[in-house]
């Protein structure tokens, strides 16, 4: 099942309810959902697997729990770097410096070199491939090819 932002309008109170239902209803009628969502806490709570998208590429896919305690590419870091967190809440808000590009005309190379700190000039040109770091993970980024 095909869920996009189904959650996203709710208040956090029926947010949970509606939550819990989509649960239950996978475990009673053996479901797989496709949960489209930017809230990473939603994502966290509900998911097996995560695939990370940037302008319509996929940077990272990884298991969730592996995903949230180690994320791998840049990207993955700033946005879970921004998630409101208990344990982290003295820490300062670090926003993902930086415009949205436009989809229409995306940036060369890596399309997320012109907000990522660790940008080089091979990232301006060339399109990094989406390849397998460690079993079951991958990651499109040219810092791995170090690795
Ligand atoms: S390929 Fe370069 S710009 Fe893209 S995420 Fe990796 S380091 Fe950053």
């Amino acid at each position: 099942m095909v869920c996009d932002e189904s959650v996203a309008a709710l208040d956090v109170s029926i947010q949970a309810q509606v939550l819990n239902l989509f649960m239950k209803l996978r475990e009673d009628l053996n479901l797989t959902y496709l949960f489209i969502s930017h809230d990473l806490g939603v994502v966290e709570h509900l998911s097996d697997r995560v695939v990370i998208m940037y302008l319509g590429r996929v940077v990272e896919v990884a298991p969730t729990e592996d995903l949230f305690r180690e994320p791998n590419h840049p990207y993955t870091k700033a946005l879970l770097a921004e998630v409101p967190r208990l344990d982290t809440r003295a820490r300062r808000f670090a926003p993902i410096e930086g415009e949205i590009p436009s989809p229409i005309d995306p940036p060369s190379g890596c399309h997320f070199h012109p907000r990522c700190p660790n940008a080089t000039l091979r990232c301006r040109e060339e399109r990094p491939v989406l390849r397998e770091i460690s079993p079951d993970r991958h990651s499109a980024c040219h810092l791995n090819d170090d690795h």
